[in-house]
């Protein structure tokens, strides 16, 4: 069985990986030339973390990134709200969560795929599922032939697209920037994660490897908006002045060049995951906002559960059922709940505020995890 992946992203590398040890052949097409992703870090949660380790990746990953201890927040005063605990959540799922550069993720899924895993400048323009084959065709002219083919392309698929047309994306009302700052944090923030909710605004960071932080920051504004490259840093330092004081010196060590921004979107709206042979995976199924930090963990849980799937026997087109019917409720699920998490953080009423950072401080440590249990679980068989 020949399978063809549209995207060389965390979702299209973990689909090559885990279709490799199911032993089916898969060929990775990537629009970009060059390979990885720009700028900013990741958090890899325990459920995609026991994934990576059966893939094999999970050490890598690890040696690559680093443990998060503690995931504290703070409210826009800098009053401690809430602490996760890495030792809780090892007990309980096995990993605590790794914040790792992004780069470094992408060279942990590629290594074990080989060199030349990836084709790169191969950007899909169309699909045609015709008879017993797919053929998509590129950019450039080239095309390919498979049995079975994924579209693991992204928020803006064009595989999408070819299966369902246009399929509105939701704007969460939120633009994201993030970037990696090279300063050294103080002992105690070195081996944790900090988010700090302020009032229409939101900023995090944590150390993904020596001297190097990867930071995130939204502000509620209209989509679309765009930044001059000379000017972010100063925006970005002056709208989070009033953050405790390592956060605009974060943002004040990192390379303005380097600032990445994007406009927070989910897809609410997708009627189905797949069409005869052709799949979605990744962003391109169930993109999620930000807000658990489970977009990347969902497109790797997906991966293990297609791969299986495929493994399985039967058709291509019930294979890609069994799938969906397999991941979608859960990834419908963190998608509905992330996106109540990000209203729930973005509350500027005061009397709500004050409210809703009561309720977060008096939950208890074992109820939390309770409440986390159902995202930080593996896929089952
Ligand atoms: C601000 C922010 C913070 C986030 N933080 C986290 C986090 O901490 N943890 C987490 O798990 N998730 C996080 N996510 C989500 C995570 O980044 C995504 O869910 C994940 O990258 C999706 O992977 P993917 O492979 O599906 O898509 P992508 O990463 O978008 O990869 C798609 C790939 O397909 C390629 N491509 C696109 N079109 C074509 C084409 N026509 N032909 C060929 N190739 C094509 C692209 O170049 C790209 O390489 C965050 C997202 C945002 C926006």
């Amino acid at each position: 069985m020949q399978g063809l992946i549209i995207g060389g992203g965390i979702g299209g590398l973990c689909t090559a990986l885990a279709l490799q040890r199911q032993g089916i052949d898969a060929r990775v097409f990537e629009a970009s030339s060059v390979l990885g992703p720009v700028g900013a870090g990741i958090w890899v949660a325990p459920n995609a973390m026991r994934v990576l380790d059966w893939l094999g990746v999970a050490n890598a990953v690890q040696r690559h990134g680093a443990p998060v201890a503690r995931a504290q927040l703070f409210d826009h005063r800098g009053r401690l709200v809430n602490t996760l605990t890495g030792r809780d959540l090892e007990a309980r799922f096995g990993y605590t969560i790794t914040a790792i550069h992004r780069s470094k993720l992408h060279d942990a899924l590629l290594a074990p795929l080989g060199n030349g895993a990836v084709e790169l400048g191969k950007r899909c323009v169309s699909v045609r599922d015709v008879a017993d084959a797919v053929h998509v065709t590129f950019e450039d002219g080239t095309d390919a032939t498979g049995d079975f083919l994924i579209g693991a392309d992204g928020l803006h698929s064009v595989v999408r697209h070819q299966l369902f047309g246009d399929v509105a994306l939701r704007y969460a009302g939120e633009t994201c920037w993030r970037g990696m700052a090279d300063v050294p944090l103080p002992k105690h923030l070195r081996d944790g994660s900090v988010e700090c909710w302020g009032i229409g605004r939101r900023m995090g960071f944590a150390q993904v490897g020596a001297g190097q932080v990867y930071w995130w920051a939204t502000q509620r504004t209209a989509p679309g908006g765009r930044d001059r490259p000379d000017g972010v840093k100063r925006a970005l330092v002056n709208a989070y002045a009033d953050f405790p004081a390592g956060f605009p010196a974060i943002l004040q060590s990192t390379p303005e060049p380097a600032i990445v921004r994007h406009d927070l979107f989910d897809l609410p709206n997708l009627p189905r995951w797949s069409r005869g042979r052709v799949g979605l995976l990744g962003d391109a199924a169930h993109a999620t906002t930000p807000n658990l930090g489970q977009g990347g963990a969902q497109a790797i849980e997906s991966a293990w559960v297609l791969a299986e799937c495929l493994s399985r026997g039967g058709t291509i087109d019930s294979a890609l059922e069994r799938y969906e019917t397999r991941r979608r409720p859960k990834a419908d699920k963190i998608m509905r709940a992330s996106w109540r998490l990000g209203r729930l953080a973005g509350v500027t009423n005061p009397v709500a505020r004050a409210l809703r950072n009561r309720l977060v401080t008096l939950t208890p440590r074992f109820v939390a995890m309770r409440q986390l249990a159902w995202v930080f679980r593996p896929p089952q068989e």
